[in-house]
């Protein structure tokens, strides 16, 4: 599908670390918008997104940054959400949408939604991309294509805003599914979510091993390990923060997992080597699906 043609005003960007800045790059790289304000935590961030090109204009005040905007992007860790709205609510102006980029949505609503002012759109979107690295100097513009985005509106979102969102990451190569707030949690809780809980917890039980095994864990680290290490490697803020804000749904399926886990084990104490490549078999399909819908290599 073509996107529909978007263009802005003036966007302002609150965070401009991976997520931001890769959309910053989009915005300048197809001329969404007339001016890019940008505000973050530091100054050093601030500087390098000059440095990159990717500002109109930046200050250390969300206030500031909002004003006279027709949209707004939150891109900062969720555990800013409320303090970033609360300052910048009184700010916005009538007809601006805000919209954000979080990995978990039902909070995302609940945060934002009661401090919205009438005139103002909410339209919650996370797009699935990303790297395990963080900051201003590692996005790319292309971190989006053909990735999915969903978006959360809620009944009573303005049915147009949602279409200029869609639009906007469509012209980022994303493509879009909307989806109810929950549902999109527990997707990712499996998706996203619990593996890199995984992820933390073998690279961590590896790290806590006695000093000697340890050291051949880095020298001999096989690529399962490896991989993991890529995931564990990721942000430790952003991943506080989603498993603090989607906490029900990640129990929930790390329930699951643990039986299922439980299962294995037990197939591998009792030496039932069918019910071990039953799985290993199921799983390798799973592998050639995602394959076949273009989402890895
Ligand atoms: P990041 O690289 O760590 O960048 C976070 C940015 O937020 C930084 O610019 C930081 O400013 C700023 N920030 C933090 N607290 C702030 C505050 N109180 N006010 C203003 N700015 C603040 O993070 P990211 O990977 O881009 O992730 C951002 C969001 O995208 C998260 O909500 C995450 O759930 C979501 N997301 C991430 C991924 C991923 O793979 N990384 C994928 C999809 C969605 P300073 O640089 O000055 O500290």
């Amino acid at each position: 599908m073509t996107a529909k043609p978007v263009h802005f005003k003036r966007v302002t960007l609150i965070g401009i670390g991976l997520i931001g800045s890769s959309f910053a790059h989009v915005l300048r790289r197809d001329q969404l918008a007339d001016h890019i304000a940008i505000n973050a935590r530091s100054q050093q961030s601030l500087d390098t997104a000059t440095k990159l090109g990717l500002a109109d204009s930046t200050t250390l005040d969300p206030a500031e940054a909002v004003k006279g905007s027709d949209l707004v992007v939150i891109c900062t860790p969720l555990g800013a959400y409320e303090t970033v709205i609360q300052t910048i609510a009184p700010h916005l102006e009538a007809g601006c949408i805000v919209t954000d980029v979080g990995s978990v949505k039902e909070m995302v609503i609940e945060t934002l939604s009661p401090h919205i002012p009438d005139g103002v759109h909410l339209v919650p979107g996370h797009p699935i991309a990303g790297t395990e690295h963080s900051g201003p100097e590692a996005g790319f513009p292309e971190l989006f294509q053909d990735r999915w985005c969903i978006l959360t509106p809620t009944p009573g979102t303005n049915a147009n805003a949602v279409e200029h969102i869609a639009a906007l990451w469509q012209t980022a190569g994303m493509k879009i599914e909307i989806m109810e707030a929950k549902h999109h949690d527990h997707v990712l809780a499996i998706t996203s979510h619990l593996p890199h809980l995984i992820a933390y917890t073998i690279v961590g039980t590896a790290t806590d091993l006695a000093d000697d095994l340890k050291q051949e864990v880095v020298k001999y680290s096989a690529s399962g390990f490896r991989d993991f290490t890529r995931i564990a490697a990721s942000d430790p803020i952003m991943w506080r923060d989603i498993f603090l804000n989607n906490r029900e749904a990640v129990l929930d399926i790390l329930g699951r997992f643990s039986e299922d886990l439980t299962a294995l084990r037990r197939a591998i104490r009792h030496g039932e080597g069918e019910t071990l490549s039953e799985t290993f078999t199921r799983t390798r399909d799973v592998r050639r699906k995602i394959i076949d819908a273009k989402q890895d290599k």
